[in-house]
């Protein structure tokens, strides 16, 4: 198989499925930073592990890659058991954050490195399909030093690809690359896995970067996996007080269920917020009784000045005041005080429909009821906010 010309296979669930069941890690000092997981990344997947510093990813990820002997549980590769198999026996491939090239080889031999150990002679074609591939085709006679830190994590991805592995984990893979590097790196991963496709597992705590890329999400707490789904679905449909924060920014306002409304996909869970009754409809309210949190994201809440008409069919709020105003250009972010003393945000794009109000303008503000969502009042409502 030429990983560099053959069309890659859509992202579907294969016989190659990466899974991860009840797998757990409680390390020597009796710390436990993975409780029994239980994940199937299917195979030809762009996979993102995401959460904060600390909350396992990397020991997940190394326990794939045969780095970490599991506590308990098993891992497996279609219906191969790879738990215990030694790290260079198994279908897989690490790219790490530290690009480890062999210096004194040139970009070449870097990448010929795995045939050459596999003691395969004839390097020269998979090794300028590499090279192709990862848009350095020119650059194959230079020594590692010789080129910009994005050109080596690219070099470190072709060492790796070439072994043509079934699965490539890279951990924190663009965590060294300024910004503007790592936005057009996270483009290159991406073309490049649709083009291979083979499954990647990626581990960052870039919510960012997890959302531009990845098919799938798990996001990772304290070593256990609060979400899994579509980035789209972690941001529009958020579980947990954690996702809600860690993902994007939430504002989370108290409320009682007072029941619900409707029937099927129309079904609306009422809830008094503030002494307002407001919708949510029922695949998005993650309480069914008593307190929750009623979460809407700061660019779903529409602001105006008092006494303007605000375009949403949803529930008014009257009595609100801009208390902080930043422009950044693309659009402003608002805190707005409301009646009942909480501060809450509003993203405003910059259509240049209307100027930027200043702090002090009173105004009324709303959002579509479909936008809103209802988390379980027992969950803290800051958590994930320190850690994004
Ligand atoms: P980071 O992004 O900072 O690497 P992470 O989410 O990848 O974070 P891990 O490196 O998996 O987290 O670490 C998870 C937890 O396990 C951390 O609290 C860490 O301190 C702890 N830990 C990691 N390695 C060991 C070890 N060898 N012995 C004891 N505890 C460890």
């Amino acid at each position: 198989m030429s990983l560099a010309s053959e069309p890659s296979a859509p992202a579907t669930s294969g016989d190659r499925d990466l899974t991860l069941s009840q797998l757990e890690k409680t390390y020597a000092n009796g710390f436990t930073a993975v409780h029994p997981l239980d994940l199937v990344v299917p195979q030809g997947s762009f996979f993102a592990l995401l959460g904060p510093s600390g909350c396992g990813k990397t020991t997940t990820l190394r326990m794939v890659a045969g780095l970490e002997i599991p506590t308990a549980g098993s891992i497996a590769i279609g219906d191969i058991d790879v738990t215990y198999e030694k790290p260079y026996k198994r279908p897989v491939n690490t790219v790490f954050q530290s690009y480890a090239l062999f210096p004194h080889l040139t970009i070449a031999e870097n990448v010929a490195f795995g045939l050459k150990r596999r003691r395969i002679k004839d390097v020269a074609r998979p090794v300028a399909e590499m090279l192709e591939l990862v848009e350095l085709s020119t650059q194959a006679g230079k020594k590692p030093t010789q080129l910009s830190g994005g050109q080596q994590q690219r070099v470190a991805l072709a060492r790796a690809l070439i072994n043509q592995p079934e699965v490539l984990l890279l951990d924190e893979p663009l965590g060294a690359l300024d910004l503007k590097l790592r936005r057009g790196m996270q483009m290159e991963l991406k073309r490049i896995q649709t083009e291979v496709g083979l499954t990647f597992v990626h581990v960052t705590h870039d919510q960012e970067e997890a959302m531009t890329m990845a098919d799938t999400i798990a996001v990772m707490n304290a070593g256990r996996i609060e979400q899994l789904g579509s980035p789209a679905e972690l941001y529009e449909n958020p579980q947990t007080t954690f996702v809600a924060n860690f993902l994007g920014q939430s504002n989370l306002i108290k409320g009682v269920v007072k029941g619900s409304d409707g029937s099927g996909d129309g079904e609306v869970v009422k809830v008094d917020m503030q002494g307002t009754l407001v919708s949510i409809p029922r695949g998005r309210a993650h309480v069914a009784s008593g307190a929750g949190w009623v979460g809407i994201r700061p660019e779903k809440v529409l602001v105006a000045p008092v006494g303007e008409p605000l375009d949403a069919p949803g529930n008014h709020f009257t009595g609100g005041t801009i208390v902080d105003t930043s422009f950044i250009g693309v659009s402003t972010q608002y805190v707005v005080r409301t009646s009942w003393g909480q501060e809450i945000q509003a993203f405003e794009q910059n259509t240049g429909a209307r100027g930027v109000l200043a702090p002090g303008t009173a105004v009324d503000f709303t959002w579509r009821p479909e936008f809103a969502f209802l988390l379980p009042a027992d969950q803290d409502a800051t958590a994930g906010i320190e850690e994004d």
